[in-house]
């Protein structure tokens, strides 16, 4: 028997959904950084888009090992006319509070549901929201130091993601 209840799972589908979704968002912004030649911001971008692919996988992962159904649903088109590094910058935070929610309720869920075995997969996202929504009013906070776009570009860097 599966130790997933159908609802959990359904769930975790709708969040593999929503952390493909952040990917596509974040590349959608990496591009168009890239475009007016705000190279280190664009790579910050890029860099938190490859960072959802492995969230993605670690829902699918845990669908696949308590014996669930993984689904891939259609993903929404991204905004893909941005004005300003000040609208990607404040975007990238409301998202990132919009996932917070999104993984409150998968704990509230897991909870109603007695999904004991999910607790650590899920706190390891509790503490990952943390650092998320930290990084990114980082970049407000710091936006907030410069006159001038380019400036703020040049002292922005991101090393690579570590190999999982
Ligand atoms: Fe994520």
């Amino acid at each position: 028997m599966a130790l997933i209840s159908k609802k959990f799972n359904d769930a975790l589908n709708v969040q593999i959904k929503e952390e493909l979704e952040s990917g596509y968002l974040y590349l959608s912004m990496s591009f168009w950084l890239e475009e007016q030649a705000y190279h280190n911001l664009a790579n910050w971008y890029y860099i938190q888009a490859q960072e959802e692919y492995i969230h993605a996988k670690k829902f699918i992962d845990y669908i696949i090992e308590t014996g669930g159904a993984v689904e891939l649903l259609e993903l929404k088109k991204p905004k893909n006319d941005w004005a300003s590094v000040k609208e990607i910058i404040d975007a990238g935070y409301a998202h990132e509070q919009h996932i917070t929610k999104c993984i409150e309720d998968l704990w509230e869920l897991a909870e109603k549901t007695k999904e004991l075995q999910a607790r650590t997969m899920l706190q390891w996202f509790i503490d990952e929201q943390v650092e998320e929504e930290a990084n990114a009013t980082e970049l407000i906070d710091k936006h907030k130091g410069f006159k001038n776009d380019m400036l703020f570009d040049l002292h922005t860097t991101r090393a690579p993601l570590a190999p999982q």
